[in-house]
């Protein structure tokens, strides 16, 4: 179980910090008290949690190029100076995922981590990408019997390996790395603070999840308390959490998963990243989001906008479609996508403000 005394409260962080520190600025001391694990139902649920970076030998923060990683970070860096943690116990960690993702995509990642003076580590599947992947999950499935519907192997919103897979398990393996590399004795377990940039707002599944808690991807056994409390939905009764279980760490590490920008909006997240002054990716000009530009999730539009922006791109996922005889959603295949795209006009710059305009501190 995740001590207590690893989180501090904001009010005591306000009163160590320099006031330049703009996002810190805006906590609201008043909603920073803690239990550690929200209801999602009451206002506790909005509460700011603050790890003690102090106490963690190693401050993992996940990169993915996107904005709201790139605003995590600038905000964790500001909070370790202002905590007087060094910079060299922060590791930002890109997972590689080929060619799936937007051009340039891991380049943006390592010019922002370079810009702060943080340590830059790559991770990837070793067996080949994501499109390589769907490729040798089809082959095997089909080496079982397995046609049709039991012959689909793309990533969806029921089966995400995608992210489990492809992100969440080569960056345990990091993780190991660095504690090897701390080489602790072996009475003692390493703490490290894995920094997620993930947003409440962004869907209600990732509503769900808690700010601060025990990493469930890296126990041995995962505590059962990393899973909150689910109010009733319209399709579903109310659950009220598990029994609580102790959970059995890595015998040589003691993980906690952060999401230091949960409770962030979008135009608090670009508002980081204009303080920073920081690079942005340059898909940023077309699309709200950047992961993969084909993600699932993404809708037609979306998809069709990819096409006629990474054309090659389309072309691959085509080629992965043939080859499995499956297509890359349910929703839709990549040949009427490619199709759309052609109709397509050029794309419209979708950012909210003019790109030429400097940004000035406030
Ligand atoms: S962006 Fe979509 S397809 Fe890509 S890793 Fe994330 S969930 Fe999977």
């Amino acid at each position: 179980m995740t001590s207590p005394m690893r989180l501090v409260h904001a009010t005591e962080i306000l009163e160590r910090l320099p006031a330049a520190v703009s996002r810190l600025a805006r906590i609201d001391a008043k909603r920073c008290t803690l239990p550690l694990f929200h209801d999602n139902d009451s206002e506790v649920f909005h509460e700011t949690v603050v790890p003690d970076l102090a106490s963690y030998k190693w401050i993992v923060i996940n990169l993915s190029g996107g904005k709201d990683s790139e605003a995590m970070l600038f905000y964790v860096v500001s909070l370790a100076d202002a905590l007087g943690v060094p910079r060299s116990r922060i590791v930002a960690v890109y997972a590689d995922l080929g060619r799936v993702v937007w051009g340039q995509t891991r380049e943006y990642a390592e010019a922002q981590a370079g810009m702060l003076g943080v340590r830059f580590e790559v991770v990837r599947r070793e067996k080949g990408d994501l499109l390589e992947y769907v490729l040798d999950k089809n082959a095997r499935r089909r080496a079982e019997g397995k046609t049709g519907g039991k012959a689909v192997s793309w990533p969806s919103g029921g089966a995400r390996w995608c992210t489990s897979d492809l992100k969440i398990s080569p960056v345990t393996t990091l993780i190991t790395r660095l504690v090897n590399e701390a080489d602790p004795a072996p009475d003692h377990r390493l703490c490290i603070l894995n920094c997620v940039g993930i947003r409440a707002e962004e869907s209600a599944k990732r509503k769900m999840k808690t700010v601060f808690a025990p990493d469930p991807a890296n126990w041995r056994v995962t505590p059962l308390t990393a899973k909150p409390a689910r109010p009733a939905t319209r399709t579903g009764p109310a659950d009220p959490g598990r029994e609580e279980r102790k959970g059995i760490p890595h015998g040589r590490r003691e993980v906690d998963r952060w999401l230091p920008v949960f409770h962030w909006t979008a135009s608090e997240v670009w508002d980081e990243i204009r303080h920073s002054r920081l690079p942005w990716h340059w898909a940023y000009q077309y699309v709200d989001r950047v992961s993969c530009p084909m993600c699932f999730g993404a809708g037609f539009d979306n998809w069709a906008l990819a096409a006629y922006l990474v054309p090659e791109l389309a072309a691959d996922y085509l080629d992965a479609e043939i080859r499995t005889g499956t297509t890359f959603t349910t929703a839709a295949s990549m040949a009427q996508v490619i199709a759309a795209a052609k109709h397509l006009p050029p794309p419209l710059s979708t950012l909210p403000w003019d790109r030429t305009t400097p940004v000035r501190r406030s």
